[in-house]
């Protein structure tokens, strides 16, 4: 008699799968991709283990475990991703939201609530991707405003999307384009940006996840990672009212190199950094003035 698909005997199959194809969390992606053909919660799993999966929920469950093994980011394959506790649809288009970037985005919530008329409050997120920077912090700051630029048309209209199902499209304003240039002239309480960052050199050292299946121009900083940062260090303090701040996540062991690049502009009279989780400096401030 043929063996019945159960959940229980699938899981175990599909972790043995993604282990021999090098995926790093084998089990819990398993598990992740399962409850979404189900629409259940992992830990319906646990108590139906021996529940056997009908033909549409094994076709649809085999789509996605094949994708898996060709390392495409859960994220992608759902279509979504939680960041600051909000969902965001994703696709090929956007980098997936890392925890590390909620740094960054606590820090500026943080940083504007001080803000002497928080209801004029207004910031750019430069090279938004998803949404995910600007978005969660319009949502902690109820009262504040943004722009946000991509060089992606494709990014653009995911993180327009975003904006609408989030029920904040009508603080936001999208523009397409090469990083400050179209919000010359305006001024702003923060620039926020995390930028391309990684090194050429470092590019072919990401795991195939992300070397694979992310977008380059989302991941590519130039020969030493910095060339983003340059150009902001040197373009954003203009742009910024007074008391204003430019805050960037970095990569690891940027942190002293981009404070440095940002005191180099006569108008930043300050800089800060904050860690990540792990310890690693995540997060430099410049403040103008
Ligand atoms: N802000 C998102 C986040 O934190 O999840 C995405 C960050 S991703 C590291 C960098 C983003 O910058 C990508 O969406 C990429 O398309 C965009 N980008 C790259 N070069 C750019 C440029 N010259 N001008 C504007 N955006 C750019
Ligand atoms: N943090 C991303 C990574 O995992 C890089 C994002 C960026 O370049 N800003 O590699």
């Amino acid at each position: 008699m043929q063996e019945v698909w159960t959940i229980g005997r699938i899981l175990k199959w599909t972790e043995s799968f993604f282990q021999e194809k090098g995926i790093e969390s084998p089990r819990l992606d398993a598990e992740v991709l399962l409850s979404a053909v189900l629409k259940k919660d992992r830990i319906h799993l646990y108590v139906h283990f021996d529940q056997p999966l009908i033909p549409e929920e094994l076709a649809a469950f085999r789509a996605m475990v094949k994708a898996r093994a060709a390392h495409t980011p859960v994220a992608y394959i759902l279509g979504e991703k939680e960041f600051m506790g909000l969902t965001f649809r994703v696709t090929e288009a956007t980098l997936v939201p890392r925890p590390d970037t909620e740094i960054l985005v606590q820090a500026a919530v943080d940083e504007l609530r001080k803000a002497e008329d928080p209801t004029g409050v207004r910031f750019a997120d430069i090279g938004t991707g998803s949404g995910a920077i600007c978005l969660s912090v319009l949502h902690f700051l109820p009262e504040a405003t943004a722009d946000t630029v991509d060089i992606s048309e494709a990014a653009r209209a995911v993180a327009e999307e975003n904006a609408e199902s989030l029920g904040l499209a009508d603080r936001c304003t999208f523009h397409t384009g090469d990083l400050l240039e179209p919000l010359a002239g305006k001024t702003y309480d923060a620039i926020l940006s995390n930028p391309p960052y990684i090194p050429e050199k470092d590019i072919e050292t990401l795991s195939p996840d992300v070397r694979l299946k992310e977008p380059h121009t989302a991941l590519a900083g130039g020969e030493d990672g910095l060339d983003f940062y340059r150009r902001l260090a040197k373009d954003a303090p203009g742009m910024l009212k007074e008391k204003g701040f430019l805050a960037v996540e970095v990569g690891i062991h940027q942190a002293a190199d981009v404070a440095a690049l940002f005191q180099e502009n006569s108008l930043i009279g300050r800089t800060e950094t904050k860690k990540d989780l792990a310890g690693i400096e995540r997060v430099v401030i410049g403040w103008k003035g």
